[in-house]
Order: C-alpha cells, then sequence, then structure tokens
C-alpha cells in the first residue's frame, strides 16, 4: 500500500489488548487507565480478517503489542493465525517479559519470528519505581531463558527515564556482550505520561555508552521493521540500537499503521487521524468496504509528527502508549 505522500506501507503494529500487569511512570498513571469493556476488544476473527485485507494490499509484517500482548488469553492462537495468512511472512510481540518464561515455548511453536523484551533496569528497586511492579527477577527470568534456548532472535528495549547510572544503563548493555541480543534505547515520547519526565536524547546517551564501550560504529546487519539504527560495539557480539523518533525523526521513512485494541486504524503515532474499523466489521459490511476505508484513512496519513515541540499539540491522540501499543 502506497500513502498520500508515497511511502509503502508494509507493517502493521497490532494492540492485542489495554490491560497490563505493570505501570510503567511514563506509559500509564499510577491508577491505570480506564479499561475497555471486552466486549468493546476487537476479537481474533476481527483482527484476523483485517490483517488478511491489509495483506493482499502488501502489508507483509506484523508486530504484537498491548498493552501487554501476554496477558490476552489465547495469543499464541492469534499469532499462528496470523502466521497463515498468505503475505504475512513475519509475526513478532513486544512485551514486558513478565509471562515470557512460561509462554516462550508456546510463543515460538505458533510462529513468532522474533520477541523483544521491554526491561529499563536490571536494579529491582529502581524497576519498582519505573513500574510500579515487583517482577524484575520474573522479567530476567523470562530473558534468561528467552537467551538460553535461542530459539528466534530477541531484542531489548529501554527507555531512560531515572537516570543512566540508576538504570545500570551500561549493565543493560553487557547483555549484548556475550549474547546475540540487541540492546536499543528508546527516546522519551511526549505521549500518555511520558511527556512528564525529563528527555535524555540519543546524543547525551551514545556519548556516554562510547566513553565507556569504545567508539559505536554505525552497522546494517540487524533485521527489523523500521527506524532503530544500530552500531557495533568492539567485542559485543549484539548490536546496540537507538530508536528516537524525538532527536532524528524517521517520518519520511514511516512504513506502518497501527491497530488499537478496539479497532481504531491509526495512521500516525501522534495525530488522532485513522479510522474506527470496528463499526464497519460489526455492520456486516463487505471486505471491498473495509478495504476502501482503509485505503482512504492511509491517503490522509500525516507526513510527520512534531513531538520536538512537546505534548499536547493541537489534534494530538489522547490516547496513552498502553493504549496505542508503542
Ligand atoms: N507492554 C509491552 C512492553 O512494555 O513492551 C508492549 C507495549 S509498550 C506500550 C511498547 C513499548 O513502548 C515499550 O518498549 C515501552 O517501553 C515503550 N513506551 C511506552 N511509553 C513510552 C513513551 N512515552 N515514550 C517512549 N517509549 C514508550
Ligand atoms: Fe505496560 Fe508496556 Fe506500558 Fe509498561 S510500557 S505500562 S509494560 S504497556
Amino acid at each position: 500500500m502506497i500513502d498520500g505522500v508515497g511511502r509503502t506501507i508494509d507493517y502493521i503494529r497490532i494492540s492485542v489488548t489495554d490491560r497490563c500487569n505493570l505501570r510503567c511512570i511514563y506509559c500509564m498513571p499510577e491508577e491505570g487507565v480506564p479499561l475497555l469493556p471486552h466486549d468493546e476488544i476487537l476479537r481474533f476473527h476481527e483482527i484476523w480478517r483485517i490483517a488478511e485485507i491489509l495483506a493482499k494490499n502488501g502489508v507483509r509484517r506484523v508486530k504484537l503489542t498491548g498493552g501487554e500482548p501476554l496477558v490476552r488469553r489465547r495469543i499464541a492462537e492469534l499469532a499462528a493465525g496470523l502466521k497463515r495468512i498468505p503475505g504475512i511472512d513475519n509475526v513478532t510481540i513486544t512485551t514486558n517479559g513478565v509471562l515470557l518464561e512460561e509462554m516462550y515455548d508456546e510463543l515460538v511453536d505458533a510462529g513468532i519470528d522474533a520477541i523483544t523484551v521491554s526491561l529499563d533496569t536490571l536494579d529491582r528497586d529502581t524497576y519498582c519505581q519505573i513500574t510500579r511492579r515487583d517482577e524484575a527477577e520474573r522479567v530476567k527470568r523470562g530473558i534468561r531463558t528467552a537467551v538460553e534456548k535461542g530459539r528466534v532472535p530477541l531484542k531489548i528495549n529501554c527507555v531512560p527515564v531515572l537516570g543512566m547510572e540508576k538504570q545500570q544503563i551500561f549493565e543493560i548493555t553487557e547483555l549484548a556482550r556475550t549474547a546475540p541480543v540487541h540492546v536499543r534505547f528508546i527516546e522519551m515520547m511526549p505521549i500518555g505520561t511520558g511527556g512528564r519526565f525529563e528527555f535524555l536524547s540519543e546524543e547525551r546517551l551514545r556519548a556516554a555508552l562510547e566513553e565507556r564501550l569504545g567508539p559505536l560504529t554505525p552497522c546494517s546487519d540487524v533485521p527489523g521493521n523500521g527506524p532503530c539504527r544500530y552500531f557495533a560495539a568492539e567485542d559485543h557480539v549484539g548490536r546496540i540500537g537507538f530508536i528516537s523518533a524525538v532527536s532524528h525523526q524517521f517520518c519520511s521513512a514511516c512504513n506502518r499503521v497501527r491497530l488499537t485494541a478496539e479497532g481504531f486504524l491509526k495512521t500516525c503515532l501522534q495525530y488522532d487521524c485513522g479510522v474506527e474499523l470496528k463499526p464497519l466489521l460489526r455492520s456486516g459490511c463487505s471486505d471491498e468496504v473495509l478495504e476502501q476505508a482503509i485505503k482512504r484513512a492511509l491517503s490522509e496519513k500525516p507526513a510527520g509528527h512534531h513531538f520536538g515541540d512537546g505534548a499536547g499539540q493541537p489534534g494530538s491522540d489522547r490516547r496513552g502508549m498502553s493504549q496505542i501499543g508503542g
């Protein structure tokens, strides 16, 4: 699919639930966000139908996200169904890792091609402070399982928010030293509660990392879905990556759309633009009508975000990151 400014769209991020077993300070308020009633959340057959229409129009890769995707019941079955859709050749998942240890084999058996685990710190107290839950040890066990079994590629996502030392950022990069684990740092975006925190730019973080690890050399040998820029560090098997939406805007190469858990096809991370697909799906409309609605929304996909101007820009989506899926 080609959008209104000529970009090829071949990737969809599907949020499978707005529920989460953590409460990360940059993502949600402490009390959580108002949850969707269960019957407002898309059912598997509705997600598969949208994915089939998108696949017929050139979408090849799917990311399952949330909320926390592993709290959605029978998530492996959803993934297996997506993998069976002709044209979809890559289904990956981003998880907070709390349930990964027990679910790793089930996910890989279902055909999940790669796993990303969000881990902001190795330190238990700091982890509690960031996620408001005492789950660091379970997440570390999940990561250990994924490294030891090694059946699919593993990436770690880390959002710097409370300081490099406090979050043990340098220790987190150690994960990439001996195993082919790619550690990626995500710049805080002014979405959800993210706008409340001090922003640490890629530039500052990279300079600090280079002081510790030596020169970081750009490389392009990590398969993925988009905007992460990877670097090789001496004596590291895995790569160090940066996803820097604020300091290195990558909208001109945007290849994606997003589907929220309640069926809104969202065409830009920042803005509230797109199309509500659930009313169409549940009105019994034909695939042609759905396809036309999707194409119309894509023709109006914004050319770019304006995160650099801070939170609360006119037209910005009021959904939090847990509702959008990252
Ligand atoms: N619960 C899963 C997880 O945490 O990996 C999947 C959903 S979460 C919304 C997806 C990614 O968005 C996570 O890596 C998280 O750290 C990141 N994220 C959440 N809020 C953010 C913000 N304000 N700025 C940048 N990244 C954010
Ligand atoms: Fe949950 Fe992921 Fe948001 Fe943390 S970042 S609260 S794990 S959805």
